[in-house]
């Protein structure tokens, strides 16, 4: 089928009580993994690139390409979403290409300039009847190491969500309550209290980011709270390197790129298995 848009996969999603995986993916074997997983459980998926990995493919048509040529034929709901752009002009690109999704993050801006520089990206997008997912709050990364206090000083504040809300008009929210970008040094600590706080006011669609290390009881809680959109990113491009890593450390003289870096497409598939089964999307057509 064609691919559909965010908005009408996490509709379902939240109507039925589960979350649907976003996973991050930086080529054919991790891309072609993804899908295989997807299809194997009858799951929605969302298909994400960081910008990094859109240049790094060719650009936004190159990568539509792809994603509509491995899909088309399948019979499962597949998004096709662009993660964290801070830049209009390159979302604007996305859209016009065949994204069905993106996310403007202006989270660094001030609460007036986020809410300001998301209505724009909203008004373009909607045009083509594509999502927006926008971001409230500052996730940590993995470069910084910040004390409890400012840790809590940069999660999402539940009394901004409705207004943000209402003047953006988004379609998805990235909220802010514990957890990281990258590998965590120590396991985090979610803000379950927050979290359902935000749920209790405003009903759009709301985006853990940060999975990668959150432990499993966490994930099933998180949905519980109102969790619709998992992102997973690190944990795939660990394994995609891993395997790589291994594969030329075993196979020293083989001169086949695909004997190299092909298994990655079923080690990535077999992570995607269980994350299906985790959020409960498996036979949510
Ligand atoms: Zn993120």
């Amino acid at each position: 089928m064609p691919l559909v848009t965010l908005k009408s996969v996490l509709a379902d999603a939240q109507q039925g009580g589960y979350g649907v995986g976003a996973f991050n993916f930086n080529g054919i074997e991790d891309a072609r993994g993804i899908l295989d997983a997807a299809t194997e459980k009858r799951s929605p998926v969302i298909l994400m690139t960081s910008v990094s990995a859109v240049a790094y493919m060719g650009g936004p048509r190159a990568v539509v390409g792809l994603i509509r040529g491995l899909s088309d034929h399948l019979e499962i709901p597949v998004v096709l979403h662009l993660d964290h752009a801070e830049d209009p002009r390159f979302i604007a690109q996305c859209v016009d290409s065949g994204y069905t999704s993106v996310m403007i993050d202006a989270s660094k801006l001030s609460y007036e300039e986020n809410i300001a520089v998301t209505r724009e990206v909203v008004s373009y997008a909607r045009r083509l009847g594509v999502s927006v997912e926008a971001e409230l709050g500052r996730l940590g990364g993995r470069e910084e190491q910040v004390n409890v206090s400012a840790r809590e000083a940069a999660m999402t504040d539940p009394a901004d969500v409705p207004d943000f809300v209402a003047r953006t008009g988004i379609d998805a929210l990235a909220v802010a309550i514990g957890t990281a970008h990258g590998f965590y040094k120590e396991e985090p600590k979610l803000d379950f209290d927050r979290l359902t706080r935000i749920r209790s006011l405003t009903d759009v669609p709301l985006v853990l980011h940060g999975g990668t290390g959150v432990p499993e009881p966490d994930f099933i809680r998180s949905i519980q709270c109102g969790m619709a959109k998992i992102n997973v990113g690190t944990e795939l491009k660990y394994c995609c390197s891993q395997t790589v890593r291994e594969n030329v450390a075993g196979k020293p003289t083989e001169i086949d790129i695909r004997k190299l870096v092909g298994d990655a497409r079923t080690n990535c598939r077999d992570i995607v298995l269980h994350k299906i089964d985790l959020f409960g999307s498996g036979g949510k057509l």
